[in-house]
């Protein structure tokens, strides 16, 4: 059935499985929402929806609906932001690609009901690209969807996106990124690293299958940073240049270490100020947090986490890794202090 294999998004779907019923499907619409939400899958399952040779659209994989998901429907059409090339430092969507979908849109469709155009970031289409598209909009040719996606429609032309139905999509919850991840990871990954995954995805399935393994290494330290957190001190210094020497050496895995390091003060911070859990970024290290928390004065967090900024600003250019550790190590040393 279409839209099955959308998750988490209920609301767009139920908007459009009515609009399909009540035969009040717009010519034009706006998905909007993050990154990797679902915003092109759910256009092409309406896609589907629109041209399903099963009466009532209760598609079990009908003709129609397998050319459209191998892209050799005659009536579908996708248009996607081409790659950054070395010519092109953004990746763009072309006026020439928006006058050849025109071109194909002028006709009634080959073989199925309705042509459907979707266009994939559209906040990718250059202001002629976007002018052009215009003129579709306004004069909208028969037969036809146009779907646009954007995660920011604010970067469209207004003139485009008050044409458009606007439907918004969310960003997902971990249990349903964990879900796809299960499904769509084929190598086998332990549970507890799966769920990390998945709540350091920020909502996007996209983001959770791209997520590389520097970042989830640094997501298992997260422990290891709060011990050093509430621990280091100048009567320890031995393990401040241990722990230097050792990430010293793991040159791309540095920069995540030091965002979960941000997390991790932030969640502090926020546990100091508020006296709660909620709004947290490592919510299953609230125990562990909470300890720590009450030893550390909250300019001290404060202090720490503009440290930690600074040292990240310094190693994405040329400092020195291990010296740059040490000096972040020491000034924490110098903002420990009682409440
Ligand atoms: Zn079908």
């Amino acid at each position: 059935m279409p839209f099955e294999r959308i998750l988490g998004q209920d609301q767009p779907v139920q908007i459009l499985k009515k609009s399909i019923e009540n035969q009040t499907v717009s010519h034009a619409y706006l998905f909007y929402g993050p990154e990797g939400v679902g915003k092109k899958l759910a256009a092409i399952e309406l896609a589907k929806a629109l041209n399903c040779l099963t009466p009532g659209g209760e598609c079990c994989g009908c003709d129609s609906c397998r050319k459209i998901d191998n892209r050799i429907h005659p009536d579908f059409f996708l248009v996607e932001p081409e790659k950054k090339t070395a010519t092109s430092r953004e990746a763009a969507i072309r006026i020439e690609r928006i006058r050849e979908l025109q071109k194909k849109l002028i006709y009634m469709p080959y073989e199925g009901r309705t042509k459907v155009a979707v266009i994939d970031g559209a906040e990718s289409m250059n202001p002629q690209a976007a002018n052009t598209l215009l003129k579709t909009l306004e004069e909208p040719p028969r037969e036809t969807t146009l779907i646009l996606t954007a995660v920011n429609p604010f970067q469209l032309l207004p003139t485009l996106v008050s044409r458009c139905q606007g439907i918004r999509f969310s960003r997902l919850p971990a249990e349903i990124i964990l879900r796809v991840l299960e499904k769509e990871l084929e190598e086998d990954i332990a549970p507890d690293l799966l769920q990390l995954r998945a709540r350091r995805a920020e909502g996007s399935i996209s983001r959770a299958l791209e997520l590389d393994e520097d970042r989830v290494e640094a997501g298992q330290q997260r422990e290891n940073l709060l011990d050093l957190i509430g621990g280091v001190s100048f009567d320890r210094m031995d393990a401040v240049f241990k722990w230097s020497k050792t990430w010293a050496r793991k040159t791309s895995a540095l920069q995540p270490l030091l965002d979960e390091l941000l997390g991790l003060l932030r969640d502090l911070a926020v546990i100091k100020v508020r006296g709660q859990g909620s709004l947290l970024l490592n919510p299953d290290l609230l125990s562990q947090m909470r300890p720590v928390a009450q030893v550390k004065p909250l300019p001290a967090l404060l202090d720490m986490f503009d440290s930690v900024r600074e040292t990240k600003r310094q190693l994405a250019g040329n400092a020195n890794t291990q010296l740059a550790l040490e000096t972040l190590l020491i000034k924490f040393c110098e903002t420990r202090g009682m409440p």
